[in-house]
């Protein structure tokens, strides 16, 4: 155990030891075994840092615009300059194909810091001339010290998605990596301070949620919470913060939809649906897991659609080759298979996969899955509603528009859906009927990070993005000035 790592917390500009001393187990989803070590911090450490992130607040905040986006920028281009050694610690941590980590998560968290340092400096506040004698502005004023949580599925893209606005906007965070993936924002940590982010500004705690995040909600001295996480666990934020006055930015769970009509571009939409269902392990927030197939090619679709699910290649996430690697813990790999166990009890055919996959070598322990295709599910059912977070897709037969908008809508859930059409005239109406944050037609997953970012119902609240973000971690204040 001496020679593997310890992810430490990251206070005031350095490294530190918990105050309980003690440390959890972090394990190499593709080996299933111990690679790491992690502090197991707790409500003493969160109020360190809370003190050392306050003492930090009114030099960043009164730091001129230009020279805070300037240090933004340069933690951009360090993270860029390391981006192979971040993809290797980020696959190694997630389980995650090192090729997806180095093509998708360590880009886009340099374009998170690259893009609101730029979009800072562009932020403006409005003013109402309200009569000739009246003038009223609005100043947008950081909030102080806030929380940014965030989950294991896409680590450092997610944990910087949160505090690159937070700072920009000059805020000084306390931050909670999943105690499951914490290597990257502990790397992230020592690369900011490198880059002249003064001490205090940034600090990560880690931990579990009810230690380490429960006592970030309910910190006197954090003004506001940014979490993204499961459904539940934003409840139970939204419970202890909420009476507190926190401001809550809360990205939850999704069940996403992708509805793909007779008239789809059929080439193109079976290989991005392959992708929207099966990138990442399936762990990804916008995943489509719900795929509604007009009549008149369903079972061409299902053929094709089986065909490719059974070809990705499952191993080593180390290997330029391997298109899936292994879902993030032992826990999580038994709670997708038991997700495959209630659909067929509840009626699913499983058309491909849903197999453990032992590869050969290293990672012979590692928890593998082969990707699952099912059908004949009702969507009623607990496998129709629930989120499932794994390699699995079901698919549903439809015939009509209204059949495929009111399926589409009959979940708890509304984070993102996807739309398969040629019809112009059906992509806007079923875009605007689909009860969803996202809708993405002809696509998936092209972002832009100046569009509002989040879901509707329970898939969560509020947006993140562009001026979204800034407007959150900024408090407006009116001034009415009379002129005499
Ligand atoms: P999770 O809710 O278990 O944990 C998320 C984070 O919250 C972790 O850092 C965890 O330690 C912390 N946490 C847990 N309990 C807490 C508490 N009581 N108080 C404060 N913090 C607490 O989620 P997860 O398993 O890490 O991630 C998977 C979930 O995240 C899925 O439901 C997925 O849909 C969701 N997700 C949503 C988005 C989005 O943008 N909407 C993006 C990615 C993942």
């Amino acid at each position: 155990m001496s020679e593997q790592p310890a992810f430490l917390n990251f206070i005031n500009g350095s490294f530190a030891a918990p105050a309980s001393g003690g440390y959890f187990a972090v394990h190499e989803p593709a080996t299933g075994q111990i690679y790491a070590t992690v502090a197991a911090s707790d409500s003493r450490d969160v109020a360190r840092a809370c003190e050392a992130a306050e003492k930090a607040a009114p030099a960043w905040c009164a730091m001129p615009t230009e020279k805070r986006a300037a240090i933004l920028d340069t933690i951009a281009s360090k993270l860029e300059s390391q981006l192979e050694r971040f993809a290797q610690a980020e696959s190694k941590d997630t389980g995650k194909p090192v090729s997806l980590a180095r093509a998708v998560d360590i880009p886009r968290a340099v374009s998170n810091f690259r893009f609101f340092a730029g979009a800072i400096q562009h932020f403006a506040s409005e003013c109402h001339p309200t009569s000739s004698d009246v003038l009223n502005y609005t100043l947008r004023h950081p909030l102080g010290v806030v929380g940014c949580i965030s989950p294991w599925n896409l680590p450092l893209y997610l944990f910087t998605w949160k505090i690159a606005p937070a700072l920009a906007a000059g805020n000084c965070v306390v931050a909670k990596p999943s105690e499951v993936t914490p290597a990257t924002a502990t790397m992230l940590a020592e690369l900011c301070a490198e880059a002249g982010l003064p001490p205090g500004v940034l600090n990560v705690v880690h931990g579990t949620g009810l230690e380490v995040g429960e006592a970030i909600c309910t910190h006197p001295t954090i003004k506001a919470i940014s979490f993204t996480g499961g459904t539940k666990t934003g409840a139970r934020i939204a419970s202890v913060a909420a009476p507190l006055f926190k401001k809550l930015s809360l990205e939850l769970g999704g069940k996403n939809p992708v509805l793909i009509f007779d008239d789809a571009d059929f080439d193109a939409m079976l290989a991005t649906t392959l992708r929207s269902s099966f990138s990442n392990q399936g762990e990804i927030c916008l995943c489509g897991s719900r795929i509604f197939v007009q009549d008149g090619i369903y079972d061409h679709f299902k053929a094709e659609f089986v065909k490719r699910a059974k070809a990705l290649r499952v191993g080593d996430p180390l290997d330029a080759s391997t298109e899936q690697g292994a879902l993030v813990s032992e826990q999580h790999h038994a709670k997708v298979r038991s997700n495959l166990d209630l659909a067929r009890n509840e009626g699913g055919t499983i058309l491909c996969g849903g197999e453990v996959i032992t590869p050969p070598g290293r990672c012979a322990k590692g928890w593998f899955l082969a990707p699952a295709v099912m059908e004949g599910l009702p969507h009623a059912c607990r496998t129709s509603q629930e989120e499932i977070f794994g390699p699995v897709a079901s698919l549903y037969r439809f015939k009509t528009e209204e059949e495929a908008v009111t399926l589409a809508n009959d979940t708890p859930y509304g984070l993102a859906s996807v739309v398969w059409t040629r019809s112009l005239d059906r992509a806007h109406r079923v875009a605007a009927n689909l009860h969803a944050g996202i809708t993405w037609v002809n696509c998936w997953m092209v972002r832009d990070l100046r569009t509002p970012f989040g879901g509707v119902k329970q898939s969560g609240v509020g947006r993140e993005g562009g001026w979204e973000a800034l407007r959150f971690f900024t408090e407006p204040k009116n001034v009415c000035l009379k002129l005499s």
